[in-house]
């Protein structure tokens, strides 16, 4: 705990002038003076002047010698000390809690996950005080954290009046989630939208790391989109992520709840790929179990999943048209109709967009603990952002 304060007074009381330098070693690990200062645009006496008071206030250390690959030149790279700080970071879907604890680079230290019963705010609330506990015995005490889950949590009319956020995910009106859950836990929460939270984890810690313009497409439960230019997230209301959602792929195509026919909702969310299975199979399947037998050779899942995939590729598409970003990341429960029908997919994307040469499509493994993850990393953002 003590560490954890002095860990905290040291960053607080780092000169503001080297804060660049501090940031630059959370986002990306340990680095020679030489690669630091060209990043920097600073000249090497201006580095050393810079680093000499956060070594010596240890937050920052000299790692073994190394001799630099290109002029063989021995040298000391320096590291931040991530890990005298911990951060909690928790997801919340509407059946459950999940939560990690991570170092200031964003490494899992521990993570947990617990069923609720209805996600209502009291239970929500018991539940995650329940897992920071438990995460606090196997791994330390969190000097903030951060919550996620589907919703409007950044409407700014919300959150400088009253902090009350609304999710329809999990039937939230008016709730003052982030005081509920900072009185609970006794640390400073901040509160982000999921998708949102989940792209801010891959600017700095994933996919898109030194990649200033990005998109993040995310389908699950729903049809997330998150996209970033000239290294900042453009802000994006419920009702254009709604548009975005239910933009028409194919006039001919399924139903989705709304009513649409053909909209992205209706091919790539889990529940419409189980919908198009059930409607072949007679009876309502798993979402495993649609996969497994696609990937067997039946003709009915297999449809159903190459309809999916192909959907993404065409929403990939719609994406670059739109944006001209070329780097999209995928990620979500329904992720894997890409990674297993890889062809269709880009198939879709060759349909709308000629030249397909240059789109990096990255498909990111499915993990809810990667969420939390995400959860954790706007605390870490806003420690550092804080300093900064
Ligand atoms: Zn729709």
């Amino acid at each position: 705990m003590s560490s954890q304060r002095s860990a905290i007074e040291a960053w607080r009381s780092a000169p503001r002038t080297a804060l660049p330098v501090l940031r630059e070693l959370v986002i990306h690990g340990p680095q020679s003076r030489t690669d630091l200062a060209r990043r920097l645009g600073l000249s090497s006496g201006s580095l050393t002047r810079l680093t000499k008071p956060l070594v010596a206030a240890g937050l920052v250390v000299e790692r073994d010698v190394r001799h630099d690959p290109v002029n063989g030149r021995p040298t000391r790279p320096l590291e931040v000390v991530a890990d005298r700080l911990l951060f909690l970071g928790l997801k919340l879907t509407s059946d459950r809690v999940y939560a990690v604890l991570t170092t200031l680079r964003a490494e899992i230290v521990a993570r947990e996950s617990a069923p609720l019963t209805a996600p209502s705010p009291g239970e929500v609330v018991a539940e995650a005080g329940r897992l920071a506990d438990r995460l606090t015995a196997a791994g330390g005490a969190p000097v903030a954290a951060g919550v996620t889950f589907g919703g409007d949590a950044t409407a700014p009319a919300l959150v400088e009046e009253s902090e009350l956020v609304d999710s329809g995910i999990l039937g939230w009106q008016r709730v003052p989630i982030r005081r509920l859950l900072a009185d609970r836990l006794g640390v400073p929460c901040f509160v982000k939208n999921d998708v949102a939270a989940l792209a801010d984890s891959y600017q700095w810690f994933g996919e898109a790391r030194g990649v200033r313009d990005f998109a993040l497409v995310t389908v699950g439960d729903g049809v997330g989109y998150a996209l970033f230019t000239h290294g900042r997230a453009v802000r994006m209301t419920e009702a254009d992520l709604g548009e975005f959602s239910h933009q028409i792929l194919d006039p001919g195509g399924p139903m989705c709840p709304a009513g649409h026919r053909g909209c992205a909702a209706s091919y790539v969310t889990t529940r419409s790929i189980l919908m198009t299975a059930a409607q072949g199979m007679r009876r309502f399947p798993t979402y495993r179990e649609v996969l497994r037998l696609a990937a067997a050779g039946d003709p009915v899942c297999r449809e159903a999943v190459r309809q999916a995939a192909w959907a993404l590729g065409v929403m990939i598409a719609n994406v670059v048209n739109a944006t001209t970003v070329k780097t999209v990341i995928l990620a979500g429960e329904a992720v894997d109709v890409a990674r297993v029908r890889r062809a269709d997919l880009d198939a879709g994307l060759a349909a709308r967009r000629r030249d397909v040469a240059g789109i990096d499509v990255a498909v990111r493994a499915h993990d809810f603990h990667d969420w939390a993850r995400g959860a954790a990393v706007v605390a870490i953002r806003a420690h550092v952002a804080d300093a900064a």
